[in-house]
């Protein structure tokens, strides 16, 4: 009803990758309520979070003045009350707190480290790597992409010549044949699992695999409860018999592809019958898939972090790659290769060089004319050749001494790393911590200063979403109290450490991205603001973009894809007798990553108001737990106390947990061993201890 809001206003929604536009109804400067608008992605449509997860914008825990920790404040920990922070914090006027934030930071150079986020628009995540490159002369700067698809973008990058994906979700409805494997998009992706069901119903053939069952598992042709960590047993055993029947798609490898001949002799190893015990499926299952996929006409391959967040997340992603390539199921309608991207916008930060190897569009810092080409834009000297530290790396140089300050914007490392102790520990050494964001989040416990900034429904900007969509968000309301936006925030904290910044929008850092970003071409600023969605790469200014690409060939030497063999690697953390089950972490509907936005929307918190694991019943059953009673979880990290749901999903020898819960944090558990490749840790695999609390 009109007569419920005084205005409405055209966004995509903060949650996940899939990129929902939304139309936010606003009344006395509040979002009232929210609904699906036509966007490419969702066409109307929403998921719980989208629709009902928006509350968080107003909730009494927002920051409204700059913060700065108290001289007699206790130790640096997780000791802050958000209702009660004055004993920790004092407020502060801006001027004072940037002027404060400036001095811990200017003239230390290596010293300095950045996290920028996902959650920040495009402009923002190219304002935070030119922050650190530019003011700080490295690049030991990154974000949650390396928790996330770092893996993924490796292979991809080293095969296919593009991090991005190669056809948006969308294009399922042109395939007959589509894998998901280590994704459960009707939790984590709930719109795009809209177009799967609807895909199956249509009779396409949908092929689940994933170690934990799901609800898609209702719709699958195939469902593959694989053993975790045998993703590259698994997948090498179904190219094994693509190759032996001759299944593949002969004119397309000549065509498009090197190092054909190398992959065929690596997998003479992997027949499906050797392979079926390592990876729990039966060879004649194997090779049905196997048959499946490769005489459909058109197929897809999804995959998400149960495919990326392992020791061997690159070489998953390898076999994925040389799985479309070898049945040609690349570069055409209904074909394609899809990294489903887990937050809203952690293509368009990537893309937008928050990352240390590369500057924005994957320029390798390492090259002088790239690093020249910005240098020259951005009126500064060089910076350095090397590159720079990753998310973990980051905290190991804090313990080491090398890293002493750190800007972090919108990322909750106390939350999100992996042996979170070992972080937590690591920014309570900083000498000096600067935390931008719109909560007082676990991370900003250890702040010196504390920068109120904005929400997404309070600022302009744009966001790139898991199908290449860049998007206009645009601000409803307004920052409650004095809080600002973040591309402002950073560009005052630039020119307070000597940088020469001039942007008076969003807008101008839009103009001065597109100067070096081949993919932002024939897409402006003007032009999102009319059509709100522009997919790149477009070729003209009339194209809405393309939905599929190299179709032709692609952006490597020869213009041609390569097979990367992959060799089986055992998970770094094995079950043994101490530890006999396996730990796997996850998101859940409700909750979205650290749980700083979803466990303060009143709907979704009283949906899932409790840290909670999921087990098998027969696992409970010798626990002597009942479902609802609480167990406790141990790995060679740490230990915490949940409550347990009985879930035949789970293998018996598997736990499941969110990470959301700040009272039982997961990532206590997790293992930060990293893929050499991508540098992501392995999420997915700890060996654990499962008892009765
Ligand atoms: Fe938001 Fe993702 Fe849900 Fe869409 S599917 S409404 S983007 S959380």
């Amino acid at each position: 009803d009109s007569q419920d809001y005084d205005k409405e206003v055209a966004s995509v929604c903060p949650f996940c990758g899939v990129g929902c536009q939304v139309s936010l109804k606003v009344k006395d400067n509040k979002v009232v309520y929210v609904e699906g608008i036509n966007g490419p992605a969702n066409e109307g449509r929403l998921c719980v979070k989208g629709r009902f997860g928006f509350d968080y914008i107003h909730h009494d825990h927002r920051l409204t003045k700059p913060l700065i920790r108290r001289a007699d404040a206790p130790a640096k920990g997780l000791n802050v009350d958000p209702n009660n922070w004055q004993e920790v914090f004092r407020e502060a006027t801006w001027d004072e707190a940037l002027d404060f934030a400036a001095k811990g930071l200017k003239g230390r150079g290596r010293e300095v480290a950045g996290f920028g986020s996902a959650k920040c628009t495009n402009e923002e995540a190219y304002l935070f790597q030119k922050f650190i490159r530019q003011g700080f002369g490295h690049n030991n700067v990154d974000h949650c992409t390396r928790l996330c698809h770092a893996s993924s973008v490796a292979a991809l990058l080293e095969n296919v010549g593009s991090g991005a994906v190669t056809a948006t979700f969308n294009e399922i409805e042109n395939a007959d044949v589509a894998i998901v494997i280590g994704a459960n998009p009707i939790e984590n992706h709930p719109v795009a699992a809209t177009y799967f069901k609807q895909f199956a119903k249509r009779g396409g053939k949908l092929i689940v695999m994933d170690p934990r069952g799901q609800a898609l598992k209702r719709h699958a042709t195939h469902m593959l409860q694989f053993r975790p960590g045998a993703d590259v047993s698994m997948l090498n055993a179904i190219m094994h018999v693509i190759v032996e029947e001759e299944l593949y798609d002969r004119q397309y490898i000549e065509a498009y592809t090197e190092n054909w001949e190398a992959e065929k002799a690596h997998l003479a190893d992997f027949a499906p019958e050797k392979m079926a015990d390592i990876c729990g499926i039966d060879a004649e299952t194997l090779r049905a898939v196997a048959r499946d996929f490769a005489r459909g006409k058109a197929g897809m391959i999804f995959w998400g972090m149960g495919v990326s967040q392992h020791i061997h997340g690159t070489d998953n992603s390898r076999c994925l790659i040389s799985l479309a390539l070898m049945t040609g199921h690349v570069g055409r309608p209904g074909a394609g290769l899809h990294p489903l991207r887990g937050q809203n916008n952690v293509q368009g930060a990537s893309d937008a060089g928050l990352i240390p190897m590369f500057l924005p569009d994957y320029q390798s810092v390492m090259d002088d004319g790239v690093r020249s080409a910005f240098t020259e834009v951005w009126g500064s000297e060089d910076f350095s050749n090397q590159k720079g530290l990753t998310v973990t790396e980051i905290m190991d140089a804090v313990h080491e001494g090398y890293i002493k300050a750190m800007y972090i914007l919108g990322e909750n490392p106390a939350m999100s790393d992996p042996d979170v102790e070992h972080a937590r520990d690591a920014l309570a050494k900083l000498d000096h911590l600067v935390v931008q964001d719109i909560f007082l989040t676990e991370t900003a416990n250890y702040a010196d200063v504390i920068l109120p900034a904005s929400a997404f429904a309070e600022k302009s900007g744009t966001v790139t979403n898991t199908n290449r969509q860049v998007q206009m968000g645009r601000p409803a309301v307004t920052p409650p109290g004095e809080a600002r936006e973040d591309w402002a925030i950073t560009t005052e904290l630039a020119r307070r450490c000597g940088m020469e910044w001039g942007y008076d929008s969003p807008a101008d850092v839009f103009a001065e991205m597109k100067l070096n970003m081949r993919s932002l071409e024939n897409i402006t600023w003007d032009r999102l603001a009319r059509e709100n969605a522009v997919t790149y790469p477009s070729l003209s200014p009339e194209d809405p973009g393309q939905p599929i690409v190299f179709g032709d060939g692609f952006p490597r030497p020869q213009g041609r894809a390569r097979f990367t063999p992959a060799s089986v690697i055992a998970p770094d953390d094995v079950p043994d007798a101490d530890y006999p089950m396996i730990l796997t972490t996850g998101r859940q509907l409700e909750h979205w990553h650290t749980g700083s936005m979803t466990r303060r929307s009143a709907v979704l918190d009283a949906v899932e108001p409790e840290a909670n694991c999921s087990l098998h019943p027969s696992t409970l059953r010798k626990l002597g737990v009942e479902p609802g009673g609480h167990v406790r979880l141990t790995t060679k990290r740490g230990s915490v106390v949940v409550m347990a749901r009985a879930d035949r999903a789970v293998a018996p020898d598997m736990v499941f947990l969110p990470f959301a819960y700040v009272e039982a944090a997961a990532n206590i558990l997790t293992n930060p061993a990293l893929d050499p490749y991508g540098k992501i840790p392995e999420f997915k695999f700890s060996a654990v201890r499962v008892e009765a609390a």
